[in-house]
């Protein structure tokens, strides 16, 4: 199949036919603050078949269903916990997941037969208008093939679903760049599952107590049970071996310099890439700011795959504020490869 480019931009009827598309059972490459996703029609098991088949998704990772605006999230869930009105005030439109009980109109496709649902009502005004328009909950999890790194722009979606997928709409780069927080409302006290966009601090702000699940910082076996089962794979990786190096950036560079091998890539912020002189780097903002880490981890990541590298050193931010969700995506990527530079 073809795979069209779907821009709002040039062509005025771009967003309804994303969302006629979604309407007939088809997936539609989407675009929103976080990273894009690949969309299908939430209530549709068979329409959200497709989105494993062209991901190459594990059926047992149950995927985010996008809504736009509050109301809907009746529609999904019999019981809407008082902890999820909070949330909802303070941070939607915007990148947060909450799990939440599901109700049976939700196929076990889309939850990957679990008894909860995962609802995230997106800020990107496209990804809203199509959903608008659709009449339907998106179910979307990132348009990556998987395993590979997320997908924040067009031209990443096109790479690795060109010929998958009837279509992808345009709109722009992403501008959060990590995928949503998501947070589990489904047990007595809430937990964190993925770091995002949303900090762990501004949550504890609204909610008080939140727990922070253990798949955050280690690499979880591939028989165990864990909450949010996307976290226990392999992610976000490219060819080549990733090692996280930890520590000050001066601390960090000095160690990568050290260890660097002819072939080797480094992912380093900005200030630091003057250490590696020779070698293949590919530099993801400042080391102050982790809005920028954020928005380019992932395209850099992605970069490694045209280059001919033999194995890759990252440096890190730390786990503060929006550093959590960076570092956990460059640790996922390494599969919690991580040297410490003293
Ligand atoms: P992705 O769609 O690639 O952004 O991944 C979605 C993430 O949300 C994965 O880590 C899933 O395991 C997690 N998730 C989605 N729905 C649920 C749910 N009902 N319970 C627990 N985790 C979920
Ligand atoms: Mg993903």
């Amino acid at each position: 199949m073809e795979t069209k480019l779907l821009d709002p931009a040039t062509d005025p009827t771009a967003l309804q036919q994303a969302a006629d598309l979604l309407r007939a059972g088809q997936v539609v490459g989407i675009p929103t603050e976080t990273v894009y996703g690949l969309g299908a029609n939430a209530f549709d098991g068979a329409a959200v078949r497709k989105i494993f088949a062209a991901k190459g998704r594990p059926q047992d990772n149950p995927l985010i269903v996008h809504i736009a605006d509050f109301a809907q999230l009746y529609d999904l869930c019999p019981d809407v916990p008082p902890a999820a009105k909070i949330l909802a005030n303070n941070f939607w439109p915007g990148p947060l997941t909450m799990i939440v009980p599901k109700n049976g109109k939700i196929p076990p496709e889309t939850s990957a037969g679990l008894d909860t649902v995962g609802v995230r009502l997106p800020a990107h005004p496209v990804a809203r208008e199509i959903i608008r328009l659709a009449g339907l909950p998106v179910a979307a999890p990132s348009a990556n093939l998987s395993g590979r790194p997320s997908t924040t722009t067009a031209q990443h979606v096109l790479r690795d679903m060109d010929g998958k997928i009837p279509a992808v709409v345009e709109g722009g780069a992403c501008t959060v760049g990590v995928e949503s927080t998501v947070i589990s409302l489904a047990g007595d006290v809430p937990r964190l599952l993925r770091p995002g966009g949303v900090t762990l601090e501004q949550l504890r702000a609204v909610l008080g107590e939140v727990e922070v699940d253990r798949a955050l910082h280690e690499q979880v076996g591939e028989g165990e049970k864990v909450s949010a089962p996307g976290m226990k794979y392999r992610h976000y990786a490219p060819k080549a071996p990733v090692t996280v190096v930890l520590g000050a950036p001066d601390k960090t560079a000095a160690y990568i310099r050290a260890h660097a091998g002819a072939r080797t890539g480094v992912l380093c912020f900005d200030d630091c890439a003057g250490a590696f002189d020779g070698l293949q780097v590919e530099t993801f903002g400042r080391s102050d700011d982790l809005k920028a880490q954020a928005q380019l981890v992932f395209d850099r990541l992605r970069a490694f795959d045209d280059l001919d590298v033999s194995d890759i050193f990252a440096q890190c931010p730390d786990d503060r504020g929006l550093g959590l969700a960076v570092a956990n995506r460059i640790k996922k990527a390494a599969g919690f490869r991580i040297i410490e530079a003293g």
